[in-house]
């Protein structure tokens, strides 16, 4: 029988989606995911409402990283600046210390830039999604979680863990990337009038816990009876995707300079540009070349230069290969760079990648020291 046909018969056996909200709440009531910014199902029933101002901060750490990582830069965040008025009082410089790591840094800047305009306007979010969305840094997925999770607005909240949901139920053959309107649709006409905050999470919930990626838990879903994909075959084969393009390469140089105290030379990066404001060790230019102006050859000052390894680290456009070299430097740090004392190393605004070539030439670094 040809995919299509499948399709069409495993939907006539399927039972309609009317009650799939109810089913999916009383599911979710019982099976939710405790979340440090999340308000239960049972707070949420004695009136409790969600704060704003951690629904956008968890949302806005949410893009592109994991739950699991998000956790606990979360609490260190909630815990240094408590609401919005106290993150737009904050130096911006401290603000990206504090995000460093979870990657993806023009959020951070987005993220303080709109907090100083929320603190500006009396502290309050806008309670729509068009209102959120002239805020810096959130866009249309981000506006429409904050609408239905801070303020129990329906709105279709879409993130990949609700499109795979979507494509399964529904047994959607149209490529993922050329699905998103349709799948929208689906989602727009399932949101319930009542508790469309939880059922935003729920949804998320099921995709993230039994409707995942491999082996999906079928026979814990609530959602099974209404499942074409489930009746039609594997449903592994949802959503369909178009073969990923090979991600380039580039290349450089990273050189940790360190004095005799164990201090790390570092600098900033511009302010504009792939991690724009925060810190590194000196590098060469990152190409797709491999020459004189990306090795050693290319190192910002005379010194015994050794190599220490090579660290490898994947951006979302391309993956990168540095070769690290270490050697030891006495004096003053050269103009445009400073001096971070071992015990300060830790604090600095440093992303991923950059720990990473620190911690090659000289392990264990970049954790937390005590002071001598
Ligand atoms: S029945 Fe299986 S494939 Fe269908 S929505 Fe539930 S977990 Fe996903």
């Amino acid at each position: 029988m040809a995919p299509a046909d499948q399709t069409r018969k495993a939907q006539t056996r399927t039972r309609m989606p009317d009650d799939m909200a109810p089913r999916l709440l009383a599911w979710y009531d019982v099976h939710h995911r405790e979340l440090p910014w999340r308000v239960s199902p049972r707070e949420h029933a004695r009136g409790v409402r969600p704060d704003p101002y951690r629904i956008w901060l968890s949302e806005v750490m949410l893009q592109q990283t994991t739950v699991e990582a998000v956790k606990s830069y979360f609490r260190v965040f909630v815990e240094k600046w408590p609401d919005v008025e106290a993150l737009a009082a904050a130096p911006t410089e401290d603000v990206m210390k504090a995000w460093a790591g979870l990657g993806y840094y023009s959020r951070a800047r987005n993220l303080k830039t709109c907090a100083d305009l929320v603190a500006a306007r009396g502290g309050r979010f806008p309670d729509t999604e068009a209102g959120l969305r002239d805020l810096p840094g959130i866009g249309a997925y981000t506006s429409a979680a904050i609408t239905a999770i801070a303020f129990d607005c329906p709105a279709a909240v879409v993130d990949g863990n609700v499109e795979r949901v979507i494509s399964r139920l529904f047994s959607i053959t149209t490529p993922l990337s050329e699905a998103k309107t349709e799948i929208r649709a689906h989602v727009e006409a399932m949101v319930p009038a009542a508790r469309p905050g939880d059922f935003a999470q729920a949804m998320m919930d099921l995709g993230a816990t039994i409707c995942t990626p491999r082996r999906p838990r079928c026979m814990l879903c609530p959602l099974r009876e209404s499942c074409s994909a489930v009746v039609s075959g594997d449903p592994e084969n949802f959503p369909v995707r178009l073969p990923k393009a090979d991600k380039s390469q580039r290349r450089g140089a990273a050189f940790v300079a360190m004095r005799e105290d164990g201090a790390i030379l570092l600098r900033k990066r511009p302010e504009k540009g792939l991690l724009g404001g925060m810190t590194e060790v000196p590098t060469t230019g990152w190409t797709a070349r491999v020459d004189g102006a990306t090795t050693q050859a290319a190192a910002p000052f005379p010194g015994d230069w050794r190599r220490a390894g090579t660290i490898t680290h994947v951006f979302t456009h391309f993956a990168l290969e540095l070769e690290v070299f270490h050697a030891h430097i006495k004096g003053e740090a050269p103009e445009g760079h400073f001096w971070s004392l071992a015990h300060e190393i830790s604090g600095e605004a440093l992303p991923t990648v950059m720990k990473k070539a620190i911690e090659a030439a000289i392990p264990g670094a970049t954790k937390k020291q005590r002071p001598h």
